[in-house]
């Protein structure tokens, strides 16, 4: 399996993907809004587009399948619940599908509620598993719920299954929001000396060779995961005064959720 990711460099600050079969040349592209750069990077590397894959319905991971249906006649894949939002899908996907590209790469779709209730995350099944997580899981961030979305079902994505993944896995997310994210680490967690070092490395870091972490380094500087740290849990009791002595990680997680939405 060989992966790119692709720098939109647009306001969103998406990532878009191609998941290629070394063999074949096949490749699948993962919300490819910018039609254009995913074309030509396929085109650079001798590959050739056969499927898209929709994390969830939202037009800036959607917004390229049309161009790129016309100019490969890919197949798009998604969650079978975005079957009415996302116009001309061919596959819908459940827990547990397994979606393959050309004859070496064999991705497992996880069912992942929460940012929207279509919302799918892959994962690959390689020797390093890779986790393409949308607009899910961010690089030391949680997605939002604004816009079709749930904060208790994306705690529950969170701890039922993002966090009993293998820790070497690496993520792949849907946007750049890294450096901003530790900032909001730093300000939940002031002593987390690895979020202080990451932001460092990672201040002014070009997106297109960017760096990627893994579920190993998440859980040391993403406050999502991060439920159970007492440093978490006190600086968010100066902000929730009645937050009982050992609160439940997914009070914890909600009002995180809630505090992100308005820093
Ligand atoms: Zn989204």
């Amino acid at each position: 399996m060989i992966v790119r990711q692709i720098w939109t460099a647009n306001s969103y600050r998406n990532f878009n993907y191609l998941i290629a079969c070394k063999e074949t040349g096949e490749a699948l592209a993962v919300d490819p809004l910018d039609h254009e750069k995913c074309l030509r990077a396929a085109k650079d590397e001798g590959w050739t587009i056969t499927q898209i894959l929709n994390t969830h319905e939202h037009r800036d991971h959607t917004g390229g399948n049309e161009a790129l249906v016309r100019a490969t006649g890919a197949k798009i894949l998604a969650h079978r619940n975005a079957k009415d939002k996302i116009p001309g899908m061919a596959r819908g996907l459940g827990a547990g599908d397994v979606i393959k590209v050309g004859r070496t790469v064999e991705l497992e779709a996880l069912d992942t509620p929460g940012h929207t209730m279509a919302h799918v995350c892959l994962v690959s099944h390689t020797d390093q598993p890779a986790l393409f997580c949308g607009d899910t899981l961010f690089n030391a961030g949680a997605g939002n719920c604004h816009n079709g979305g749930h904060p208790a079902e994306l705690y529950d994505t969170f701890a039922n299954q993002l966090s009993r993944l293998p820790e070497n896995t690496l993520v792949y997310p849907g946007h750049d929001y890294i450096e901003n994210n530790l900032r909001f680490t730093l300000d939940r967690e002031p002593d987390n000396a690895q979020a202080k070092a990451m932001l460092g490395k990672v201040t002014g870091q070009d997106p297109g060779h960017a760096y990627v972490t893994t579920l190993a380094v998440e859980s040391g500087v993403n406050t999502f995961f991060r439920l159970t740290s007492p440093s978490v849990i006190a600086r968010l009791r100066e902000a929730f005064p009645d937050l009982p002595d050992a609160p439940d990680p997914r009070t914890v997680f909600l009002k995180l959720r809630e505090l992100r939405n308005k820093w």
